[in-house]
């Protein structure tokens, strides 16, 4: 079984539109929201939790995996749907972003890029082959081309070389892809702030023909009005036909307003990470369970959410778990707001089957 992406339907109002997308290991009804598993595991949460959870693709890191274990030991599992008990669809990140973000760069080369493992101090090259090479070895159903991401800020010519470099990166990647049939090269937009780079850039990529398309390079630092403009000049240059990712964004505006420029994938590290400090995320808004506030409240986070945690516990017990420290606070409140965001773009999937996507969003469209 291969990849198909079907249009299901298409908001009367703006760009938003719900699909199927058909990966090897199962179907992601868009819009999605996609949990981030990086090293093989999102946060504290089971294959189980994740499924009641209402996950359908998650993510993992190619840099991260490549570190530790090391693609060799996945491969060895059976792959990473074997090795960490997920049977679903996964899509990894090519570890471009990480690479420019987190390590030590030696070099920057057309061939690729030299840096320092933050982990061990050794000196790894990584280059467009590889970084398919370790991807293909993972084995997850969607993977990613390797790209150069410029900071934010830089100037016009510094992000005009990092994505000419992107795109040549991308014909190495294409070319070295030895599974296509099993796994989907999407390739990813580049052209930081700078709009008409980005539209330069969407137009080559769509030449190309791939099974799918991301934008990349936002959610760096940049104001989320700059984040708005970015998708609202890029999304509608990527053929409708074929499933849009928007990298690393999970607020809720952002992907309101995403999804009504046509966006269908987002993935965001918050619901953990919040989990792990004890925030939860609510229906927009944001609570914090340490807050004397929720000491005798014994409501449940939201009860209108069907996750288990708001099924069972109370916020009294989940601010004397967290006042504790004790880890079953910090997983309930991961597990929950991985529910809620996930919920959140089902909502948005059902609004827009029956074409009242403007209507029942309208607060976060202004
Ligand atoms: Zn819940």
């Amino acid at each position: 079984m291969g990849f198909s992406f079907q249009l299901q339907a298409a908001c009367s109002q703006t760009r938003a539109r719900a699909g199927v997308f058909s990966t090897p290991h199962g179907i992601v009804e868009t819009p999605r929201f996609m949990p981030v598993g990086t090293l093989a595991t999102v946060k504290g949460l089971t294959p189980q939790q994740l499924q009641s959870a209402g996950a359908q693709m998650i993510l993992a890191n190619t840099y991260h995996l490549h570190l530790q274990p090391g693609e060799l030991i996945v491969e060895a599992a059976g792959g990473l749907h074997e090795f960490m008990g997920w049977q679903q669809p996964i899509l990894t990140d090519s570890g471009g972003f990480q690479v420019f973000s987190l390590s030590e760069l030696r070099k920057i080369t057309d061939e690729g890029v030299t840096f320092r493992s933050p982990r061990d101090g050794r000196i790894i090259d990584l280059t467009p082959e590889r970084a398919i090479a370790i991807q293909n070895a993972l084995g997850a159903d969607v993977i990613m081309a390797f790209d150069e991401c410029p900071p934010y800020p830089a100037d016009r010519d510094a992000v005009a070389t990092a994505t000419e470099r992107t795109y040549r990166w991308l014909e190495r990647c294409i070319a070295a892809h030895q599974s296509p049939d099993r796994q989907a090269l999407f390739g990813i937009v580049q052209g930081g702030v700078y709009l008409d780079l980005r539209q330069a850039a969407a137009r080559s990529l769509v030449a190309l023909d791939l099974p799918g398309y991301a934008i990349g390079g936002v959610s760096v630092g940049e104001p989320p009005e700059l984040i708005h403009e970015i998708v609202e000049a890029t999304a509608p240059l990527l053929p409708l036909e074929k499933p849009r990712y928007l990298m690393g964004v999970g607020t809720y505006r952002e992907m309101v307003k995403a999804i009504a420029a046509g966006i269908d994938l987002f993935d965001c590290v918050i619901p953990t990470r919040f989990g792990r400090h004890g925030t939860a995320l609510v229906r927009g808004e944001r609570l914090n369970l340490k807050n004397a506030q929720f000491r005798e409240d014994f409501r449940p986070l939201d009860e209108t959410c069907p996750c288990a945690c708001c099924q069972t516990f109370s916020r009294a017990y989940l601010n004397h778990l967290i006042k504790s420290r004790e880890m079953l606070g910090y997983i309930l409140l991961s597990l929950h707001n991985v529910a809620e965001l996930i919920r959140f773009t089902q909502q948005i999937r059902a609004a827009i089957l029956s074409d009242r996507f403007t209507s029942e969003f309208a607060p976060w469209l202004k």
